[in-house]
C-alpha cells in the first residue's frame, strides 16, 4: 500500500486502544517508533503502511506486569530461553507479536515478524524487520545516547550499518550492566558485522 490514512478507522481504533493499555510516556515513544518507521520506509522504498502498523504495535505487550507476560507466555506455548527468565521484559516482543494477531487481528506475519524481532533482532532480517528495530532505537523521544546522532544518519542511508552500530551499543551497555545478553542478539551482532566484512572484502 503507497498511501493511507492514520484516521483510517483501523488505525484510529487501533491508536485509541493503545493510548488506553500503554503509559503515557510508552505511548508517546510508540507513535514516535510509527512514525520514525514510516519515514524510514519512505528512505529505503519499502511499504509504508505496514512500518506504521508494526511501529504502532510493537510495545503493545510492554506494560503488562511481569507475572502476567510469564502466565501468557505459557498460555500461548512460548518456552522462555535463559535471558527471558532473567528479564521477563523481554517477552514483550514475542508476547506482543501473539496479541497483535489475536487481539489487534493483524494477520501479515511480516508485520507479526517485525514486532517479534524488535528487541533482540536476528540474522538476515526483512527490511521491514530492521525499520522497526532501528526506528525504536533512533526516533525522537529517546535520550540521548552516544552515537545516537551518527546511527540516526546512517540509518537513511545504509540500515545493515546502523544495525551494527545499534547492536554494538546494545551489547556493550548490557554487559556494562551485566546484564543476560539473548543469544539471538549476539547472533545478530555477528551476522551483521560479518556480512559487512564480506560486503568489504568484495568492494
Ligand atoms: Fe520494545
Ligand atoms: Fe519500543
Amino acid at each position: 500500500m503507497c498511501t493511507f490514512s492514520t484516521e483510517d478507522d483501523y488505525l484510529k481504533l487501533l491508536s485509541k486502544q493503545l493510548s488506553e493499555e500503554l503509559d503515557k510516556k510508552r505511548y508517546i515513544h510508540t507513535i514516535g517508533v510509527a512514525y520514525t518507521a514510516t519515514s524510514l520506509a519512505m528512505a529505503h522504498g519499502t511499504d509504508l503502511y505496514k512500518a506504521y502498523l508494526a511501529g504502532l504495535l510493537h510495545d503493545n505487550a510492554k506494560c503488562i506486569s511481569s507475572e502476567k507476560k510469564r502466565k501468557l507466555c505459557k498460555k500461548h506455548g512460548i518456552v522462555l530461553n535463559e535471558a527471558e527468565e532473567k528479564n521477563p521484559d523481554l517477552l514483550h516482543a514475542k508476547l506482543g507479536a501473539v496479541r497483535a494477531k489475536e487481539k489487534y487481528q493483524v494477520t501479515d506475519e511480516a508485520v507479526l515478524n517485525a514486532i517479534k524481532y524488535h528487541t533482540t533482532g536476528k540474522p538476515a532480517m526483512t527490511e521491514l524487520e530492521k525499520i522497526i528495530y532501528i526506528a525504536d532505537y533512533i526516533e525522537p523521544n529517546r535520550k540521548m545516547l552516544p552515537g545516537l546522532s551518527e546511527i540516526r544518519r546512517t540509518a537513511f542511508g545504509d540500515m545493515d550499518k546502523a544495525m551494527i552500530l545499534i547492536l554494538q551499543n546494545t551489547l556493550s551497555y548490557l554487559k556494562e550492566k551485566d546484564a543476560s545478553v539473548d543469544l539471538l542478539t549476539q547472533e545478530t551482532y555477528e551476522y551483521y558485522t560479518q556480512s559487512e566484512n564480506i560486503h568489504k572484502s568484495k568492494s
